[in-house]
């Protein structure tokens, strides 16, 4: 019997508390000795943090798998249909494949190839500007229309799960997330969101938010995510 086996045994008899046996499993192990890593089961126990950063990732692995069932039935890929449903919801005007490219964090030639396959498949139409020949408005077919509502709901399934949460708690979610949002961008990790924290609109009032595009208070609920209103806020703006 090894050193670290008796000392969990021990452990267990005299404490009988399960969480001291589970710690002292932990801190004899050699798995402690690995890096403070995140992804570290053993470095997890006693950080919060990092445990919501894992199930955070675990949220953004469903999006891949989701997104892959619903495009292996109409044989589209999982960027395919992202770019249907961003050109169904937004305005022409974002729909360039620069803004794309920024938007899904890809090469625009990536952008470029994926919207080809859609035109191919009969699902997009590429108009060239008359002010820039070199830039292309981009607009669904009929068909296109068609194919994006059958994806709509590829994330419907994530919605029950959400909805049996009361509404502050759905409320205080929805302001937590879009925190780590605004420091993300701050820290150059993902584009400028079209989100209220990184509005020119917005204000942080003593008693809660407030939008200057609207002129009226938001409750946490009404805070924007995407909003079509939203204004880039200039880097040193308050
Ligand atoms: S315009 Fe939209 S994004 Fe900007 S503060 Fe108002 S609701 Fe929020």
């Amino acid at each position: 019997m090894t050193l670290k086996t008796l000392r969990s045994i021990l452990c267990l008899e005299i404490a009988g508390s399960e969480r001291l046996v589970f710690f002292t499993f932990a801190i004899t192990s050699d798995r402690f000795t690995y890096p403070m890593s995140i992804f570290n089961p053993y470095a997890q126990i006693d950080r919060v943090e990092y445990k919501i950063v894992v199930a955070l990732e675990r949220l953004s692995e469903a999006f891949r798998v989701l997104l892959w069932e619903k495009g292996k039935a109409l044989g589209l890929s999982p960027i395919q249909i992202q770019l249907l449903l961003f050109i169904r919801f937004h305005p022409q005007e974002r729909c360039k494949v620069t803004l794309l490219a920024q938007e899904f964090n890809l090469t625009p030639s990536t952008v470029s190839e994926a919207l080809r396959t859609l035109e191919q498949k009969g699902l997009l139409l590429r108009k060239t500007d008359s002010a820039d020949t070199r830039s292309h408005t981009l607009a669904l077919t009929e068909d296109g229309v068609a194919v994006a509502a059958q994806v709509a709901d590829f994330a419907d399934v994530m919605l029950p799960g959400l909805t049996r949460l009361s509404e502050t708690e759905r409320a205080g979610l929805l302001e937590q997330l879009l925190g780590l949002i605004a420091h993300l961008q701050h820290a150059g990790v993902i584009v400028p969101q079209r989100m209220c924290f990184a509005c020119t609109y917005y204000r942080k009032t003593d008693s809660g938010h407030f939008c200057h595009f609207i002129k009226k208070h938001l409750e946490v609920r009404d805070l924007r995510v995407d909003c079509p209103e939203h204004v880039p806020r200039k880097p040193h703006g308050d």
